[in-house]
């Protein structure tokens, strides 16, 4: 099994290449939906938060109301370390899970935009970066996902820089024009998981 971090930063094009990725095969496990589902109703991890933050982080049907918690959670850094210390552990957890479950000979491709915030990529056996440059990405945020143009600046600028993702990336794929055709790459991606399964693979990256 191969273990694929795929990330970049925000509006770059991520989940636009995993989707052509897991066209071809890949099992995508996209870390803002687990962010999501370790807080879904019922859950341990919402009752912590409610333990933590208050019922008023709640909407009248028990869903979380995530701009209360932000509210909240971004308030003060120990309010956002509070918060980092229910979510991450189970996000963790249920990423491992997702990961073992995968087959034998899979290819699974972790869409995690904070890699590199997070300091991840030891823990992949290879690591894309998708990359369009500031300007075309908050064009892209703010026309075709109606973001608002300020709100795009500021997530843009809180994020790590291109050179901090370069220098963690084996694979740079430049997403500033056209989609790009990802069959060269998984191509790639089929051969490197041989070696990694069959042992062949001994150590560094392809
Ligand atoms: P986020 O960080 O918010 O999760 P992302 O990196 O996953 O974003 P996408 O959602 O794949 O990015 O792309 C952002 C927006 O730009 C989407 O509306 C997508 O359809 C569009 N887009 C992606 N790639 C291109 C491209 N090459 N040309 C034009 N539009 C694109």
């Amino acid at each position: 099994m191969l273990r694929v971090g795929l990330t970049g930063g925000i509006g770059s094009g991520k989940s636009t290449v995993a989707r052509l990725l897991a066209e071809r095969g890949a099992m995508i496990i996209d870390a803002d939906k687990l962010a999501r589902e370790v807080l879904e109703p019922g859950t341990e991890g919402l009752a912590e938060v409610v333990k933590a933050f208050g019922e008023d982080v709640l909407n009248a049907d028990g869903t979380l109301n995530r701009a209360a918690l932000a509210a909240k959670a971004f308030a003060t850094e120990e309010a956002r370390q509070t918060l980092n210390g229910i979510t991450h552990p189970r996000i963790g957890r249920l990423t491992a899970e997702r990961m073992a479950a995968a087959p034998e000979d899979g290819i699974v491709v972790h869409d995690i935009p904070l890699l590199v915030e997070r300091d991840m990529a030891a823990a992949y056996h290879l690591v894309i970066v998708v990359y369009a440059d500031a300007e075309t990405r908050l064009r892209r945020l703010v026309t075709s996902r109606g973001m608002d143009e300020d709100d795009a600046r500021q997530r843009i600028a809180a994020q790590a820089t291109d050179e901090q993702r370069r220098a963690v990336a084996d694979v740079w794929l430049d997403n500033s024009g056209e989609v790009p055709d990802v069959t060269g790459l998984w191509d790639r991606l089929v051969g490197f998981e041989k070696n990694v399964r069959t042992q062949t693979y001994a150590s560094g990256r392809p």
